[in-house]
């Protein structure tokens, strides 16, 4: 098990523009753009990334079920798929910590829905950002050999993996150490936070789906790659 803390992030000045100007359909207006500087500052001072992840040994895909060596089993018709072909996985979790929660609790308590959907649409960004950047180290681990290959990421909640999955990730990699829990309806706590598995293994052999979003049917998602 690997654990990654005081993770220093590189955040783009403009986190988060791009992203709340699709889920204002467009319509970011100056004081939007004001607000998102403003909260910049308040967001990248309260964050605290961190990440957990572990390989583990693929014994056999079959039917919709992923059968690992440690006795653990993923089952789904998209999740068999993505890790059909891959020797191994990698099993992670990332979070920016709780410090994020509270200060989005507390604004929507104080009825300011602008400044919290703003505050939303930055922390979301960094969490993609964080993704970004636990995924690079997590594609270099896993790539043995120049011949080996990643395939995309999948995690649970996404499109014909449910949620209730999410359990097995947790039993496979130690979330406490981070700081991170699931709660009754199998979300993680702190909400920032994003768990899921990459498979490795010969490039001929694993799947291609490029991303998750390929072979999923929301076409509106404003997340959508
Ligand atoms: S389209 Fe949206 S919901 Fe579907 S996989 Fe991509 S980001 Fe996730």
């Amino acid at each position: 098990m690997t654990i990654l803390d005081h993770i220093k992030l590189d955040i783009p000045e403009d986190i988060g523009k791009d992203f709340l100007n699709k889920l204002m359909g467009g319509r970011l207006n100056l004081q939007m753009e004001k607000l998102l500087k403003e909260k910049r500052k308040i967001c990248t001072q309260n964050i605290y990334p961190k990440a957990v992840y572990e390989e583990f040994e693929i014994e056999k895909v079959k039917g919709e079920s992923v059968y690992f060596k440690s006795g653990n089993v993923f089952n789904g018709p998209n999740i068999s798929k993505i890790l059909t072909g891959s020797e191994i996985a990698i099993i992670f979790i990332f979070t920016l910590g709780n410090k994020i929660d509270q200060i989005i609790k507390e604004k929507n308590k104080s009825g300011d829905t602008l400044a919290t959907i703003v505050i939303d649409a930055l922390t979301t960004s960094m969490l993609i950002t964080l993704g970004e950047y636990i995924g690079d180290i997590i594609r270099k681990e896993g790539i043995k050999d120049e011949n080996w290959g990643s395939t995309c990421t999948y995690s649970p909640g996404q499109f014909k993996w449910t949620i209730e999955e999410q359990k097995k990730i947790f039993d496979m990699v130690e979330a406490s150490k981070i700081g991170v829990k699931l709660n009754k309806s199998f979300l993680m706590v702190p909400f920032k936070s994003l768990s899921g598995v990459n498979g490795f293994g010969p490039k001929d052999k694993i799947d291609k789906t490029r991303v998750a979003c390929d072979i999923c049917p929301r076409q509106n998602c404003i997340s959508r790659r």
